[in-house]
């Protein structure tokens, strides 16, 4: 008999997603399936789920699930930016424009048809640059495209001239223009761009682990700024390369991340690319922070988020977007046994097994990156004048050893032999 917190003998689990998690869950030693209106400790539920039974849901202490209620506010394209505006602006206002620069890792970007005049402006700043509107709430690269003139976004536009009736008729889906980055890094002349995962088992106090896997996501299409219509040259999604007529399921459009750091590191040398790693980590804590006093803190949640990373050709890193549900469909075997080992890690850090002390900063492929503040290495550096050199407690892209680190930090579960 298996004996999870306060003395259960299972774990009884939702599911609500038919992928990997599904798998995962299954092959959970002492997890059970509870179907329809069952009652349950665990749910792996998606966001559609949430907005409709979350607030009459009553939570005993012990359970747990996947998203927190307000997620929105970090995962939605205009809101996101629109937090990282404020919490760049409160910075400026109370610790002073140094510390406001290290949030300039956003593009440009306008929420429409709200800020339609202000962007405007801005547009007519910089003539001849290229800009991408994108539908605040799609995702996979739906309704995406790119414009260098106004009149491709005429729509967009907030029209006094038309009566309350046309206005209806024309309510137009919220959109974001953003800053297109025009000369991102390329690899064999392709632009990628880098999926990461982030687990925040708490916002108040923040906590967040970063996963050491993720992968670079290749155009197939070589990049070229003179023809901006071409779907499969400047959208990075999988599920927009995988539709391309010379898409080869075989060699897919991934690179693991290790494969991606090691080539960088060969190619620019590894002070260069440590501090671009630095970079990415700063985005990371900086845009929690920008929502950590918006979203809804509650103990019985936490969310796996997927960040989109694209790099420049100065290597400065830019965060393209947030998910809430990143995909976990696997695109080949190797992206399946990624996909399972983030997830199994992810079950691991929430611990419905109570296995952990809680004072973990490694479980498997995660690192503890925030707690409430900088979480630093264990192996502390002595300087050359004897201070000690402290680093950040992150190996994004490095190699993840991860059975082996379960193996010496977790009991087996009671009655299972060890990995
Ligand atoms: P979706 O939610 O539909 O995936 P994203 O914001 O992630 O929308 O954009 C889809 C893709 O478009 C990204 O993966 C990236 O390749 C490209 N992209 C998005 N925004 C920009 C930008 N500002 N500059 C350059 N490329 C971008």
């Amino acid at each position: 008999m298996l004996h999870f917190r306060e003395g259960r003998s299972c774990v009884r689990y939702k599911c609500g997603l038919l992928n990997t998690i599904q798998v995962v869950l299954r092959q959970r030693p002492g997890w059970v399936e509870v179907k329809d209106e069952g009652e349950w400790d665990f749910n792996w539920c998606d966001v559609g789920w949430l907005r409709e039974n979350f607030d009459h849901s009553y939570m005993e202490e012990h359970v747990r699930i996947n998203h927190f209620r307000n997620h929105y506010e970090l995962t939605r394209k205009n809101l996101m930016v629109k937090n990282l505006k404020r919490y760049r602006k409160n910075l400026e206002r109370d610790v002073g424009c140094m510390e406001a620069s290290k949030c300039e890792f956003f593009p440009c970007t306008f929420a429409l048809p709200s800020e339609y005049h202000l962007f405007v402006e801005e547009f007519k700043r910089s003539p001849g640059s290229t800009w991408i509107m994108k539908p605040v709430a799609k995702s996979q690269g739906k309704g995406i495209f790119l414009f260098r003139k106004l009149k491709d976004i005429m729509d967009w536009k907030k029209d006094g001239t038309r009566s309350e009736e046309q206005k209806d008729a024309a309510q137009v889906e919220s959109y974001v223009a953003q800053r297109y980055i025009e000369n991102p890094y390329l690899i064999n002349g392709r632009k990628f761009d880098l999926r990461v995962y982030v687990l925040v088992t708490s916002y108040v106090p923040l906590k967040a682990w970063l996963y050491r896997d993720g992968f670079g996501r290749f155009s197939s299409t070589r990049f070229s700024l003179s023809s901006i219509d071409d779907k499969y040259m400047h959208l990075t999604n999988v599920a927009v390369q995988k539709t391309a007529p010379d898409y080869d399921p075989e060699k897919g459009c991934k690179w693991q991340l290790q494969q991606l750091r090691r080539y960088l590191t060969a190619k620019h040398g590894r002070e260069t690319i440590e501090t671009l790693f630095k970079e990415i980590d700063n985005i990371f804590v900086r845009s929690l922070q920008s929502v950590q006093k918006v979203i809804i803190n509650d103990k019985h949640c936490f969310e796996l988020y997927g960040y989109d990373i694209l790099l420049d050709q100065n290597l400065k890193p830019w965060l393209i977007e947030v998910n809430a549900s990143p995909s976990h469909t696997p695109s080949s075997q190797e992206d399946y046994e990624m996909k399972c080992s983030l997830l199994e890690d992810t079950l691991n850090v929430v611990d419905m097994e109570g296995r952990l002390t809680g004072k973990e900063k490694r479980v498997g492929g995660y690192d503890l990156m925030w707690n409430d503040g900088p979480v630093y290495r264990e192996d502390v550096n002595l300087g050359t004048f004897g201070s000690a050199c402290f680093s950040a407690n992150t190996h994004l892209g490095c190699v993840n050893d991860r059975e082996k680190q379960l193996r010496r930090l977790l009991k087996p579960f009671p009655g299972q032999k060890r990995m």
